[in-house]
This record gives structure tokens, sequence and C-alpha cells, in this order.
């Protein structure tokens, strides 16, 4: 409500309308097929919340390709400003741009 009603009164900024989030390219270990998935941090990171109190966030992604039985687990964990910390990988690798 609040939003349709700031996009009537100033019209739609640039930045508003971008996506937050990333590209994230993985390749199965076994068969060797490519994945190439678009992360929304809005929606796809979960809230972690800390001993001490704070707060980062965690994204966990299982991917299944087409053509075999492989089932890729992706983990990345961000800090509390979504700033990507670590990632890790199971039966698959990262592909590096
Ligand atoms: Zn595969």
């Amino acid at each position: 409500m609040f939003k349709k009603l700031t996009e009537k009164l100033f019209g739609k900024g640039p930045t508003a309308q971008q996506q937050d989030g990333f590209f994230l390219y993985v390749r199965c270990s076994d068969c060797g097929e490519e994945f190439n998935l678009f992360i929304n941090k809005q929606f796809e990171l979960v809230q972690n919340f800390r001993e001490d109190g704070s707060v980062d966030y965690l994204l966990k992604k299982e991917i299944y390709g087409v053509g075999c039985r492989n089932h890729i687990l992706v983990t990345m964990e961000f800090d509390g400003k979504k700033n990507l910390k670590s990632k890790k990988i199971e039966n698959g690798e990262f592909i590096e741009e």
C-alpha cells in the first residue's frame, strides 16, 4: 500500500526497482551440468539469530539436475548487511567468473 502511494507521488526511481540479488553459477561434479541461478536476497536468505544477539543470514540451496541423480548442496553465510561472508558446496563446484 505505502509503496504504491509513494510511487504515485514520486514516480519510480531507478534504485527502488533494482533487484537485490546475485547470480550463482555451479557445476555438477558428477555429470558436469552447469546451473545458473538467480538468488533473490530478499526472499531466499534466512535470518540466523546468533547467541550474542546479532543477526546474520544464511542461504541453503539444493540443486537437482535433470540428467543425473546427483544433488548439489550450496550453503552461503552473509553478515547482517547481507554481504557474503563464506560459501561452500557439496557434490559440485562453483564456477568462478
Ligand atoms: Zn549431474
